[in-house]
């Protein structure tokens, strides 16, 4: 089996899908994306394609290895999130191959559902109580909001209270039985976080994630050992090496993005590492219906997963959801907040062709927004 096709296809709300197709006509999916530079990832994958073209789609280590490290530069966001669409649809080729789950092909599954949490913004206290009825409503036993807007470089008086009044609400609304996570979407200084965290404590978050941004990962050693918050981040780390220093750092949960991440094969190798650590996987995923099928296949067969992300209803997602590009809607049909495991062949996600080319045609431009403090000096978003 030879690869011989591989497209890409830019759809809204903000994705770039990849389809591998072979000479026998399977068709392989993944989703290869950075969130507002969609376009650049695509420059990447048409680059690594050129490798691809004639080769077998399941010599998937040894693809890999050359896609990651055949090149002198290497890493980083926009190669790694080539390489891990690329990834996920080789594994999906792989799969419809021997007319096995993914997850069969990673050694078995250890878990028949996994447990999934729903987004609830968060930007006011009394909108978060109705945001999360809705969610409880509909099954979720777990959700993730957002701490703060801007924050000042060292958070005032007020903006601290209004971060601790929205964990208050949340636990208010969830009661002790269910469980919220705050992402700090790394707006915090590390000192701002240091005045924060401890006042999150008595709420147990399930985990506080990106306290701080990846670039002051040094100050989670001091972090961890602050407070009893169990401590989360990842989805701006690209691969093994760079999740070896947050760990040995103490945090509870890796973070890794199924579609940055260099896919499902280092993201198995990652939630092993954490494995090491006794620290636990917790897939970021606010991305479309492939990349959550990736990620769901790997938490199948990961024992020390946590938690899987997923973005229907997301504040991302206008003009298209999670279901907007899927002819069978049922893997993504939540039970009790956990997604039930099937024996669908590959990824299990049947994606609708017909949609995913008639939206390329409209394509997207989705880029994050540029943030300011007061005084006009940029803030983190
Ligand atoms: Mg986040």
């Amino acid at each position: 089996m030879k690869i011989v096709r591989i497209e890409t296809f830019m759809v809204p709300p903000r994705w770039l899908f990849c389809r591998i197709e072979t000479d026998d006509g399977t068709v392989g999916w993944g989703e290869p994306v950075v969130e507002g530079r969609a376009e650049v990832v695509r420059a990447a994958v048409d680059v690594l394609a050129e490798y691809l073209i004639g080769q077998d789609p399941l010599r998937i280590q040894d693809h890999w290895q050359v896609l990651s490290k055949g090149g002198f530069y290497r890493d980083g966001p926009v190669l790694g999130s080539a390489v891990a669409g690329i990834d996920q649809a080789l594994w999906d080729i792989a799969g419809k191959t021997y007319d096995a789950p993914v997850h069969a092909l990673l050694g078995g599954p250890v878990r028949d559902r996994v447990r999934v949490y729903a987004w609830v913004g968060g930007d006011e206290p009394a909108e978060l109580a109705d945001a999360i009825a809705e969610q409880v409503e509909a099954g979720f036993t777990a959700v993730k909001m957002n701490a703060s807007g801007i924050v000042s470089p060292i958070a005032t008086s007020a903006e601290v209270d209004a971060v601790v009044q929205r964990a208050a609400a949340a636990r208010e609304a969830l009661g002790p039985g269910r469980d919220f996570a705050v992402d700090c979407h790394g707006r915090f200084t590390p000192a701002t976080a240091r005045r924060v965290l401890p006042e999150l404590a008595p709420f147990r978050p399930l985990f506080v994630e990106e306290p701080v941004l990846p670039e002051h990962h040094p100050a989670l050693a001091s972090l961890t050992a602050l407070s009893a918050v169990p401590l989360a981040t990842g989805e701006r780390i690209y691969g093994r090496a760079g999740f070896l220093p947050v760990l040995q750092s103490g945090i509870a949960v890796v973070q890794p993005d199924l579609s940055h991440a260099g896919g499902i094969s280092e993201v198995t190798r990652i939630a092993s590492l954490a494995d090491t650590f006794g620290a636990l996987l917790a897939p970021h995923c606010p991305l479309g219906p492939i990349a959550l099928a990736a990620s769901l296949q790997v938490g199948f067969a990961t024992p020390n997963l946590l938690i899987q992300e997923q973005s229907r209803g997301i504040h991302y997602n206008k003009d298209a959801d999670l279901l907007s590009y899927v002819l069978d809607t049922e893997p993504f049909r939540f039970v009790d907040g956990h997604a039930v495991r099937n024996q669908l062949p590959g990824l299990g996600v049947t994606v609708d062709e017909h949609a995913v080319r008639a939206a390329d045609r409209i394509g997207h431009s989705w880029r994050n927004p540029v943030w300011r403090h007061d005084d006009g000096s940029l803030a983190e978003w």
